[in-house]
């Protein structure tokens, strides 16, 4: 039996889950969502990342970003090497692709916000 906590939604749910050979049984989800979230978490754990990247910019010095997908949870410190290592030097707005499929996962590091479109000198 594992104990894991649900991270899908605000409520957190305490997840009970027993596994008999290929079958698992999970108890204490209030949702059928926390039985998925369990039986991944048990064979191929996914996690996303919120994030900041550098920018060549005095007045905005980073820029909000995010996968565009969950990736494998034991991606997360490599995918974070890869973010800390981007200065952004265009005027990229939301949804815009800061890394195109990082680490050759499939998933986009993508900018969540406009902020770099404003001109240098111009209040937000
Ligand atoms: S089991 Fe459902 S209600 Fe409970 S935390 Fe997970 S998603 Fe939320």
């Amino acid at each position: 039996m594992k104990e894991i906590v649900c991270i899908v939604c605000p409520n957190g749910c305490a997840l009970n889950v027993e596994q008999n050979g290929e079958t698992m049984t999970v108890s204490g989800n209030k949702c059928k969502r926390g039985e998925e979230f369990a039986v991944t978490e048990m064979t191929k754990p996914m996690r996303t990342i919120c994030s900041t990247v550098k920018t060549n910019r005095a007045d905005i010095p980073v820029l909000p970003v995010r996968v565009s997908a969950d990736i494998p949870k034991d991606k997360i410190f490599a995918v974070m090497n890869e973010i800390n290592g981007v200065t952004v030097t265009e005027p990229l707005r939301r949804g815009d692709i800061v890394i195109k499929n990082v680490l050759g996962l499939g998933v986009d590091v993508i900018a969540t916000s406009d902020v770099l479109s404003i001109n240098q000198g111009e209040m937000i």
